[in-house]
Formats: C-alpha cells, structure tokens, sequence
C-alpha cells in the first residue's frame, strides 16, 4: 500500500509532485517523502505523517531542480519509522540514485541475507533496500541496464520510479501486480501510481505501463523496453479495484468507479432481499450501494454519514462510550433508518470487527428494523504479499468462519458475498485479463515470502490442498 509519482521537466517539479502525492494520499498515510534534481545533485526530504502536514512552502523551495519523484507510504515490508521512508536514496560508483517502490518482494530477505554475507550493509528494514544493493552491484554499464539486471533478480509486486541527476526510469514488474501511468503537461512528464494524480495537475493520459515494462525518460523524449520474458499470465490486483484505487481514477484499462458500480449490480443479482433502503458504509462501499440499488430499483440513501477528519490520534474514553472507533468516524441518521428493513453496502470483510459495529450502530443508534449486509467482494480468507496490508491468516475472519458464523458474529439479520464466479466472470467480461486474486482463492501467482513463517502458512496451504 503506498503511491508514487515522478516529474520530468518541469519548472515548479517539486509542487507538483506534492499536488500528485496529495491526490495518492489514500495509497499511504504513515510517511511521505520527497527527492528533486537539480541535474547536478539530488535534494532529498522524508517525513512521518500526511503530505499535507509534511510538506510546507519552505520544503518544496528546498527541493530544487526540474525533475522528481515522491512517494507515500503504508508499510507492509519494514517498521513504520523515518529510516523507512521513502524515496530512498544512495550513492554508489554510478552516481546518486533515488527510488520510490509500491508493491512488496517476495525474495527480498534471502537476497538480504546473501548481500550482507557478501559485506553488505543495509541502512533500513525495507525490501526496496535490496534492488538498490543489486544495482550498485551490477556490472551492467548504463544505468538503465544495472536497474534491468537488479529488477531481473527480484521477485513479486514492483511498480517502481527511479530518479538520477538527469533521467527518470520507470518499472512495473511482468506480473503487473500494481497500476502505474504516465501522463503529459505540455513538455513534461508525470508518472504515477493512479490517474486521479494526473487529473489534478491537468495533465493528460498517454499510457499505463505495461507488465514488465521499462520506460526511460530523459531529455531525448520517453522510450520503452520491453528486457523482462513476458509473464504467461498477467497478474493485477483485483483488491485494487474492489477498495483500494481511488473511484474516480482509470486503472488496468478501465475505470475503477465503472467496476465498483458492476460488483454491486451483481451483488444484487446473486443476493437480492426485499428491503426499504441500500445504504452504502461511506466510502469504499458507495459506488457498489449505487450498482446494488439500480440493479434491485430500492432507494440508495446516505445512511451512514462519516466524518472525514477522523486524525491518527484521539482521546478515547476508557469506559462508558461502545463501539468508540466506529462511533468517531461513522454515525447513523435515524430519520432514515428508524424502523425500516436496511440492505448495507460494503467492500470487503477483514476482520470483521467493524461490520459488526456497524451492524449493531444501525440497530441501537439507527433504529433499523432489519440490517442485510452486502459485500462486494468474495470473503477475504488469504494474506496478501504483494503490497496490500492485509493482516495474519489468523486474523481473517473468513479463514475459519463460515458465512452463517460470520453473519452470526456481526450480527447481521443475513450476509451475502459477491460469488467468487460473480466476480470472475465480471472481470473477464470487462477486462479479458487475469487477475491476481489470492486474498480470496490463496492461489498466489508468482513466490511466497522466504521468511518462515510464511513457509509454515504456505505448507499449511499446500497440504489443505
Ligand atoms: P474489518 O473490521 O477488519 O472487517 O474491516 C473492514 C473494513 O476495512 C471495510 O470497510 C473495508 O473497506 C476496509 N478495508 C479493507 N481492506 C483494507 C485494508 N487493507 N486496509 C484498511 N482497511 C481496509
């Protein structure tokens, strides 16, 4: 879970990388971090905390030069702590190098362990740390070839953004696990994770870059290369589109809005139930309540109404007060709710600790007479290793529920998933591609992690069958 951009060419690069990582904001919220070049070095700025609480006037002015790369960040490899922050930066016989990565490698601690058996020194706890040692190590001559040599020898979900004195290279690993775009500003370039970034800078779409990928931009223009054996099956994360991309951007070919909108029309087709009013949870679920509610003709309502300046820290009360996390960020209008049959409208079940305070807010706080809860996705039952922060085996409710036991435990009156052929069908339909979908089917396309723990849960998988 993390976004990032990258400016080439353009006079205010600093500001725009800002207004870029500010429009990736949802992609990451634990650190952001800046590097610019001035085509002679690279100015550098990292900070724990939202783009808008990071960045000031006074830092943008420090980060001089025409081209940048930015980057936000939810850690799913690496402690949350500023030696984590990326874009990461080092100095190495080839010169300064600055990377910002989305996505997560599956070989990075095996490759550690040889690089620091081998002298190696690392300065973080972060998988990116490991391509920039093979990079450094490569005995490739142009830059462009050390990133190609280091990105054949890692292994899982990498859309990376790379930024030298003079060229920006940009790489998306062959499986295609993460989206990442480019876009033009009059004689500019922009890189970034979705398009919703384009959009608020005014720049124009030219392309997504493709699996396997590379694409060098310098002062002669952009060229692709294409170094990695193409992949026999194409891999992006269907979690992208179910909750994580922004509704209003266009990635993996098609708009995540227009998808999100088409699981909740299938949603009603394969658990319809006779209700007053589909609420959404705002707001991962809004767009799958509003296909629901075409599809079945019942009132779409706004039910639920969230407060949108939840910060990271708030007092809570040590007793009295139930459902406080909840309570803080969602609150019930009971002049809608009071007494009627309500069909409520999210993305996906994780733990399931939130449905069920929504659930019983509904009730308690609402006065619904009957709560049916719609997922648009199928249950949640596997990890995810490449780049979304889904937590242990262990904590998934799915992983060792049934739906009624779930339905049981939030208290839902029912619960309907989206079908697991619901959904595949519908991503064949629209798109033709594959996609990774191992949170659901724990069919993971390309190696687990190398760390032990994930080889006993592999095991454990491979034995269940
Ligand atoms: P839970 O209470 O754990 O079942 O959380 C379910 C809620 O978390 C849903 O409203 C989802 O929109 C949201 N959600 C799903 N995946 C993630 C994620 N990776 N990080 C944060 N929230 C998520």
């Amino acid at each position: 879970m993390c976004g990032i951009v990258g400016i080439f060419n353009h006079t205010e690069a600093s500001k725009l990388a800002y207004l870029c990582l500010y429009a990736l904001q949802h992609r990451g919220q634990e650190s952001t971090g800046m590097v610019t070049s001035d085509g002679q070095k690279l100015h550098t700025f990292t900070s724990m905390g939202l783009v808008n609480d990071c960045f000031h006037e006074e830092e943008l002015k420090k980060l001089k030069g025409d081209h940048a790369i930015g980057h936000v960040r939810y850690s799913t490899s690496g402690t949350s702590e500023l030696k984590n922050c990326q874009p990461f930066v080092v100095n190495f016989a080839g010169g300064s190098l600055a990377v910002a990565h989305n996505g997560n490698l599956t070989n990075a601690c095996q490759l550690r362990k040889k690089l620091e058996s081998e002298g190696a020194i690392f300065q973080s706890t972060m998988d990116t740390e490991v391509i920039m040692h093979l990079i450094a190590k490569s005995n490739k001559k142009e830059l462009v070839d050390k990133i190609i040599d280091a990105c054949s020898q890692v292994l899982g979900a990498y859309s990376l953004v790379f930024l030298a004195k003079d060229q920006l290279i940009v790489v998306r690993d062959s499986k295609g696990f993460r989206p990442l775009v480019i876009g033009k500003l009059g004689g500019s370039y922009i890189v970034a994770s979705e398009t919703c970034a384009l959009d608020l800078v005014d720049a124009t779409f030219r392309c997504e870059v493709e699996p396997g990928e590379v694409m060098v931009i310098d002062s002669h223009g952009m060229r692709s290369l294409k170094p990695f054996q193409q992949a026999a099956k194409k891999a992006p994360c269907i979690f992208e589109y179910i909750y994580f991309a922004r509704p209003d951007s266009h990635i993996f070919g098609r708009d995540v809005y227009e998808m999100r909108k088409g699981f909740g029309r299938q949603l009603a087709r394969e658990h319809p139930v006779g209700a007053d009013l589909v609420i959404p949870v705002p707001d991962s679920g809004v767009p799958a309540a509003i296909g629901y509610a075409e599809q079945t003709g019942i009132s779409f309502q706004m039910g639920l109404i969230r407060n949108h300046y939840v910060g990271r820290t708030f007092i809570e009360p040590e007793q009295s007060i139930r459902h406080f996390g909840v309570k803080i960020k969602l609150n019930p209008v009971r002049e809608l709710l009071q007494g009627k049959k309500v069909i409520v409208v999210d993305d996906s079940i994780v733990r399931g600790t939130t449905c069920m305070k929504i659930v019983k807010m509904l009730r308690e706080k609402g006065g619904a007479k009957e709560v049916h809860m719609r997922i648009s996705s199928p249950p949640i039952a596997w990890p995810c290793f490449y780049g979304i922060d889904t937590p242990r085996r262990e904590e998934l409710i799915a992983a060792h529920k049934s739906v009624e036991e779930i339905r049981k435990f939030i208290t839902a009156d029912s619960l309907g998933y989206l079908s697991f052929e619901g959904l595949r069908w519908f991503k064949t339909l629209y798109s033709g591609e594959e996609f990774c979908d191992a949170c659901f089917t724990g069919n993971y396309t390309v190696d687990l992690p190398d760390t032990p723990e994930i080889a006993a849960m592999a095991k454990r998988h491979c034995t269940s069958g």
